[in-house]
């Protein structure tokens, strides 16, 4: 395995991929460790991910200059990365306990009815590159402090960032064999995932590979949890403060070069107000500085890989092909990397790319619709339903449009985020189960009920 520093072509290091021996090997000790994780008190696993979370305080700079090295993230996003890691471990350390709380039930006199939360065992996780350091410990925190073990297969061009990963976890204390990355490709997970040591997975990543391993978890009947694509909407109601709605949709749209889930990708703009908003969307995203990753100034890296940037230009080249307009951007810039400017995209046919897929970089499709009700509509037609953002100054009448859109997370004047104390994920082609908070530790614990007579 290589990875390539996508900002200047060389090659950053080489990994030797893990042999099935070595997998195996993983997979054994991942059993071992849970028979004796499984017995620590839960307030000994806070600690120790709170130590996890020192860890990543002392060391932030590098595992940032790590994450833009491998996939070209701006490194004042990459050090944002990394902090919002260090609260989440703070956040677990703190609320395990209340959240695995047993919760007892109505019951017959003289019995006592309570449901424990018991963990479930080695829980294998297929992780993608956009946000290296963020998804992994996602996954990891809650589900070690759950007292689960976790098994890692990153995304192949983001091998330095896991094994980081690992070491963070081995620095904090936790027993050896707690995390483990694999570095493998994807097409070993099939059989890592039969293995009837592995007890669950949790995926982030594309439709296709969410797909794949949830169709083979399902024929071992292990539970999956999906965080897959989004298209989600960015509606701009008549009565929004168009200021702040240009400013936090240009930032929506373009952070992390526009690849992430939840980038607000389709601007739904009520007509009275779609002037003025696009006037202030366009200079606000022309502000943005493209460039050197490892600049402090820059907003927007290169794309993380170029066939990945060429995919992209193919749907904008598509979109522009069946109609659509190009208001800014819409070419790769003149310099060698793979990147890609600030581009907005207007008058879009039905059917085309910019209206129906997911673009996963700095693209913006802008809708103008007669009323609210046009705009959910707008909102809904898609096959995706990860979150979604809405503008208006009458915050009632904001909540009400969240509850009609289908999506799992609605934010009103507020870009769409994840944050640990709030659940998080999606419907309809967007995935399924809930991550961070209460509800996320609970997704992979056995939920026994315990009757006492
Ligand atoms: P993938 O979904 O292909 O990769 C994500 C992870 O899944 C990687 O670890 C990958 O491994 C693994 N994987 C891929 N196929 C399989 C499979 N059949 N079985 C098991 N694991 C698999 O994303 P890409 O990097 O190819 O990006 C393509 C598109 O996916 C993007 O343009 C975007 O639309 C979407 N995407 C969405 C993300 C999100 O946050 N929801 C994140 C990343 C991508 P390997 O790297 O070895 O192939």
């Amino acid at each position: 395995m290589e990875t390539i520093n996508p900002a200047t072509g060389e090659v950053v290091e080489s990994y030797e991929e893990d042999s099935a021996s070595d997998v195996g090997s993983a997979l054994e000790r991942a059993e071992d460790t849970f028979a004796e994780w499984r017995e620590v008190p839960i307030r000994e696993r806070e600690q120790l991910i709170e130590a996890a979370g020192d860890v990543l305080r002392e060391n932030e700079r590098e595992y940032a200059e790590l994450m833009t090295e491998e996939m070209g993230k701006p490194i004042s996003q990459a050090l944002a990365e990394v902090q919002k890691c260090q609260w989440l471990c703070d956040h677990y350390a703190k609320h395990t306990s209340e959240y695995l709380e047993a919760e007892t039930h109505p019951s017959p006199p003289g019995t006592t009815v309570k449901t424990v939360y018991d963990p479930m065992g080695p829980v294998l996780a297929v992780m993608p590159w956009n946000f290296p350091f963020w998804q992994a410990m996602r996954f990891a925190v809650p589900y070690l402090a759950a007292g689960n073990v976790g098994l890692l297969k990153h995304a192949s061009n983001v091998p330095g960032s896991a094994l980081a990963i690992e070491e963070i976890f081995e620095e904090a204390g936790f027993p050896d064999g707690a995390f483990q990355t694999l570095l493998v490709g994807s097409e070993k997970i099939d059989d890592v995932l039969a293995d009837e040591r592995v007890r669950a997975a949790t995926l982030t990543g594309s439709g296709p590979a969410g797909r794949a391993v949830a169709s083979t978890a399902g024929e071992n009947l292990k539970k999956t949890v999906l965080e897959l694509g989004g298209s989600d909407p960015f509606v701009v109601l008549d009565d929004a403060d168009i200021d702040a709605a240009a400013e936090t949709g240009a930032w929506a749209r373009n952070q992390n070069g526009g690849q992430s889930c939840i980038a607000a990708k389709r601007f739904i703009v009520h007509e009275d107000v779609y002037d003025d908003f696009l006037d202030r969307f366009v200079e606000e995203c022309e502000a943005l500085t493209v460039g050197d990753p490892m600049d402090e100034d820059t907003d927007i890296g290169p794309q993380a890989q170029s066939h990945l940037m060429e995919e992209l230009h193919e749907q904008v080249e598509q979109s522009v092909d069946a109609g659509a307009n190009v208001v800014i951007g819409g070419e790769p810039l003149d310099r060698d990397g793979p990147f890609y400017p600030p581009t907005i995209l207007t008058d879009i046919p039905q059917g085309c790319p910019a209206d129906t897929e997911e673009l996963f970089g700095p693209v913006a499709s802008v809708f103008s619709v007669a009323d609210e009700d046009a705009a959910i509509e707008t909102a809904n037609d898609t096959q995706f339903g990860l979150g979604a953002s809405i503008w208006t100054e009458d915050r009632d009448r904001g909540q009400c449009v969240a509850r009609r859109i289908d999506a799992g997370c609605t934010y009103i004047n507020q870009l769409t985020k994840s944050d640990p104390r709030v659940p998080f994920g999606g419907v309809k082609s967007s995935g399924y189960g809930r991550e961070l908070s209460e509800a996320g530790i609970k997704e992979f614990v056995n939920r026994k009920t315990v009757w006492t007579e």
